[in-house]
């Protein structure tokens, strides 16, 4: 079987370095597609991708997260295999990696999502150091909305930077899926704010019919449980019918990858904007947005 991998660089920012964009995302492809082609499982492939995104400052995960109303960078991150491991963190603080501590939920714990303090306490347990992912750029940012006159500049500034969740879905050469996401949320959102990134069916879901993850609103991906409605049509039908069928059908501004089994896949967005790319073996493609 031949392996895939598509990655997903958000889908809303305007303010959009595409110069950049472009660079991490062919690195993140580089990076992830060499556990593939030497053999490793599609998860180590997702993981691979989404860490060189979350550790790129132009893209809203890890290193470069919006901050919440208070400033403060709260992470959501989750993965999921084509065997039902699944695994995430919730308003996690001071990470530098959530998907691998994502990763570690599923593999070291019963648990499926762990939100907060102890999230981030359990992070530090499985050495995960304390770090920082509050950028200059995201700092003054910030310090704008404090001196604008409130809750004017904060739609606007809403707008400008959120939605640039990053995500990565796989399938390897033994027929395995998986999906990884990563996410700082909405700009300026409610201290303890969770959106869909964490949430399994939400914004991320994978199972032997295929692999899934969504970036957009939040709010509305959960309300329409869209990437578990989205992996209900692959029983019947591909990731590219699938991935256009959802796009037209549910109300929500988002965008999404998906990888069926047979390997198709599907890639659609109605927000303006949407940052992706495919790797096979013989091709790649970085559409930076
Ligand atoms: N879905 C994310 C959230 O609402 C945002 C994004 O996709 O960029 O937290």
């Amino acid at each position: 079987m031949d392996s895939i991998l598509v990655i997903l660089g958000g889908s809303g920012s305007k303010i959009r370095n595409l110069e950049d964009r472009e660079k991490y995302l062919g690195e993140s492809l580089e990076s992830g597609f060499v556990e593939l082609k030497e053999g490793e499982e599609a998860l180590n492939a997702v993981i691979k991708s989404v860490i060189v995104m979350e550790d790129a400052p132009c893209f809203n995960a890890g290193t470069g997260s919006v901050p919440n109303l208070e400033g403060v960078v709260e992470m959501d991150a989750s993965i999921m295999r084509s065997d039902g491991l699944f695994g995430a963190v919730a308003a996690m603080k001071d990470v530098k990696n959530p998907v691998k501590v994502a990763r570690d939920v599923a593999e070291e714990t019963e648990s499926l999502l762990l939100a907060g303090e102890g999230a981030t306490r359990f992070a530090r347990l499985m050495g995960h150091k304390e770090y920082s992912p509050l950028t200059g750029k995201m700092r003054k940012l910030y310090s704008k909305k404090e001196e604008s006159s409130y809750y004017k500049g904060l739609g606007k500034m809403r707008r400008l930077y959120s939605l640039e969740t990053v995500g990565a879905v796989a399938l390897d050469r033994f027929g395995g899926m998986a999906s990884a996401i990563s996410t700082g949320g909405i700009m300026f959102h409610l201290p303890g704010r969770v959106g869909d990134t964490p949430i399994i069916g939400g914004g991320i879901y994978a199972s032997e019919l295929g692999a899934i993850a969504v970036t957009g609103h939040g709010e509305a991906i959960m309300r329409h449980v869209v990437a578990k409605t989205a992996h209900d049509f692959l029983i019947e039908r591909d990731a590219e019918y699938t991935a256009e069928k959802v796009i037209k059908e549910i109300d929500a501004d988002f965008g999404i990858i998906i990888i069926d089994r047979d390997g198709k896949v599907g890639i659609a967005y109605n927000t303006k904007y949407m940052s992706w790319g495919i790797k096979t073996m013989t091709y790649k493609k970085v559409q930076a947005a």
